[in-house]
């Protein structure tokens, strides 16, 4: 998404060194001699701006416009790096793409009109201005260098996939859940406040794409305890999510009791409060009293009892997210599927 990012320094460098070759490439032709110093002079100033105005724009081109992109997208730059500095870092390196074309016509006329012997001092004077203006953007430059190394790998999302957000503390079972359904290896992506990033696993469903996203280190703790970024990275998630998969783990063998994995429930539902949540009681191979998880049901239609280890439960986890991604596609729903 960023390119490589050059220093001040290596700017000029590229810049001078190329308005140099440019102009030296003169020396040996037939020019009059009282134009050729300022031809050489004039193709000097002109190629460095030139050269250093292309890398600019590379830049420019390379980084998308922040507006256009998804609202996840949007929010995960702003939670990485700060979209406000970032869109300031990107206008300063517009303006001094516009201050380097205005030096290159101003310096290309004035040694093209005056006096031969001026032509040295002019390109001189035209170096230093080139120069004040690249130094100019350095912390820019600087900035764009870290939000390079920051938005490193991250995560492809599939805008058009049915998206299903796991939640549940750890251990519970919600990496297990997400191979048991997806099959192959997820992709692992950067996230912000993710202690092992962001794990995305796909499958289809009736040519439909899903994809299965866990988050731990992030819906995984009591919502409670956050600050506020930690707080946007959640909510970027709500610009994906289709449905929210809550898993308690029946057994507690996680090391949490069920009134706490109830209590992190709660936080959840209040931030998705517009996502549909389907309840997930997992290591049901484990669980003796089943009568004792009744207290924790809320709503008996949306509750599943899995085993993610032994791949119980699975087909009625599938029958239900195609239920979701009908409902996204405006198709009746269907009673059987409940
Ligand atoms: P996560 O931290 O929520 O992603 O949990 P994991 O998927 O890593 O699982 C934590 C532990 O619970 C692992 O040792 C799993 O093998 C185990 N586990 C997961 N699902 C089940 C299950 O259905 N039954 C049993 N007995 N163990 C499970």
């Amino acid at each position: 998404m960023i390119p490589t990012i050059p220093t001040p320094d290596e700017l000029l460098n590229k810049g001078f060194s190329r308005g140099k070759k440019a102009a030296d490439l003169l020396r040996d032709q037939k020019i009059p001699k009282h134009l050729k110093g300022k031809r050489i002079e004039e193709r000097r100033v002109i190629t460095s701006c030139q050269v250093i105005k292309d890398k600019l724009k590379s830049i420019l081109d390379a980084v998308p416009e922040i507006e256009e992109l998804h609202p996840f997208y949007q929010d995960y730059i702003d939670i990485t790096v700060g979209v406000d500095d970032m869109k300031q870092s990107l206008g300063a390196l517009n303006w001094a793409y516009g201050i380097l074309t205005q030096l290159e016509k101003e310096y290309g006329g004035k040694i093209r009109k005056n006096p031969s012997e001026k032509a040295t001092m002019l390109q001189k004077q035209a170096y230093g201005r080139i120069a004040s203006v690249v130094n100019k953007i350095k912390k820019d430059l600087d900035f764009l260098d870290f939000a390079k190394a920051n938005l490193r790998n991250m995560p492809t999302i599939d805008f058009d996939a049915t998206t299903i957000v796991i939640a549940g503390f750890p251990n519970v079972g919600k990496s297990t859940l997400l191979r048991q359904i997806t099959g192959a290896d997820p992709q692992v992506a950067n996230y912000p406040f993710t202690t092992k990033g962001i794990q995305i696993g796909h499958t289809e469903r009736h040519w439909k794409s899903i994809q299965i996203i866990d988050t731990p280190g992030l819906l995984d703790r009591p919502v409670l305890e956050m600050n506020d970024i930690e707080m946007n990275a959640i909510v970027a998630l709500e610009h994906l999510a289709d449905a929210i998969l809550f898993i308690f783990d029946g057994s507690e063998t996680c090391g949490f009791r069920l009134d706490n994995q109830y209590n992190l429930l709660k936080q959840i539902e209040k931030i998705f409060s517009e996502i549909p949540i389907v309840y997930l009681f997992n290591k049901m191979d484990l669980v003796e009293d089943k009568e004792y998880l009744n207290q924790y049901i809320d709503n008996v239609d949306n509750t599943i009892f899995i085993s993610a280890i032994e791949g119980e439960g699975i087909e009625k986890i599938n029958k239900k997210i195609d239920s979701i991604s009908k409902i996204e596609r405006n198709i009746d729903d269907e009673d059987e599927y409940y």
